[in-house]
């Protein structure tokens, strides 16, 4: 397989770990991702002075979870070696940014954004794919990777795989929704991280990681069950309805905003696993992962990428 082509679909935290842990043992590894930026559902915004991150942002302790493969429990340890991630209470974090902990993982590889996978032929081994300049092509691959939620997974399978919807068919995710807000206020009169209600959870980006930032910049997260009321509204609506929460909990009257944004996780969190590392079909040279298979973090994402890539190094 050494000299073969590896495509993986999806650079999320999985994609990732799955591709480096293939590019390390030598192979031809290129990463397509939709996205304008890797990492998935690790996400930075950056805007005119302003950050966020309004993805996951903080990784349980590697230290402690039981099945991490070794090469993953290898990265992350050099993650918090290189100061990209540190300790806080039972949680890591990064230091300054998400992003530096994407691009961490990143490093190396050889990835195409702005590239959507829209049809998969796995007879003929081809991807076609849509650009960002909505142009299309076709990638050939000897090994293909489908590092993407599993709804995303099913469309593009269509059926070409056996009862591959039945597999599937145990596994729920469920969508959240963020709204991200600046403000010409001087954050360093804010000296809480967090605020919530039973609704929504507000982090207080400028208090959490040591980003220079001069505005002051607001996550808002949905909770459980009022995230399942206003995921199904368009992102101008889901700005405004969370835009009202924060201001019924935040202790500061707050101008109008300089930004904002709303957005939806449609596959955000995953509520029941597969309950396997991956799938693999030897016959079509096709696997699957992502944080699905197993739980629902990025410690499962990485669990599942690189044990999958481990399924292949032994083919
Ligand atoms: C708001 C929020 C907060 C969270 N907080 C935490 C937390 O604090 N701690 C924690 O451990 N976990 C947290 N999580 C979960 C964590 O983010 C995920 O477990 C992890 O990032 C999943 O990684 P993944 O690689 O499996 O999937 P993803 O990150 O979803 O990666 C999939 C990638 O595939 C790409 N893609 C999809 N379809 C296509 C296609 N057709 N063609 C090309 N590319 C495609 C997407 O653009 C994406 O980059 C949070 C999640 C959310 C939504």
């Amino acid at each position: 397989m050494k000299k073969k082509k590896i495509v993986i679909i999806g650079a999320g935290v999985s994609g990732l770990l799955c591709g480096k842990r293939l590019t390390e043992a030598g192979y031809s590894v290129l990463l397509i991702d939709k996205g304008r930026n890797v990492g998935g559902r690790l996400s930075t915004r950056r805007t005119d002075g302003a950050i966020f991150h309004h993805g996951a942002s903080s990784l349980p302790d590697f230290y402690k979870h039981k099945d991490l493969p070794k090469f993953g429990l290898g990265m992350l340890k050099r993650a918090e070696n290189e100061k990209i991630i540190q300790r806080k209470g039972d949680l890591f974090e990064p230091v300054s940014s998400v992003s530096d902990l994407v691009s961490f993982f990143a490093s190396g590889l050889k990835i195409q954004e702005g590239c959507e996978a829209t049809h998969l032929n796995l007879q003929s081994r081809t991807i076609d794919v849509s650009l960002r300049n909505n142009n299309h092509k076709e990638i050939p691959y000897d090994f293909l990777i489908v590092s993407i939620p599993p709804n995303q997974a099913k469309s593009l399978i269509n059926n070409q795989i056996n009862r591959f919807e039945n597999y599937l068919s145990e596994v729920e995710m469920r969508s959240s929704a963020t709204a991200l807000f600046s403000f010409d206020l001087n954050p360093a009169h804010i000296k809480e991280t967090f605020f919530s209600n039973e609704r929504v959870q507000i982090q207080v980006e400028n208090n959490r990681f040591k980003c220079e930032q001069k505005l002051l910049c607001l996550t808002v997260h949905t909770k459980e069950p009022f995230a399942r009321e206003v995921v199904n509204n368009d992102k101008r609506k889901i700005r405004e309805i969370l835009f009202g929460e924060l201001s019924s909990i935040f202790p500061v009257l707050l101008p109008k905003p300089t930004y904002e944004a709303g957005h939806r996780w449609l596959y955000g969190f995953t509520e029941r696993p597969l309950g396997q590392p991956y799938l693999f079909y030897k016959k079509q040279n096709v696997g699957f992962c992502g944080d699905w298979c197993l739980g629902g973090t990025i410690l499962n994402a990485v669990s599942s990428g690189v044990r999958l890539a481990e399924q292949i190094l032994k083919e």
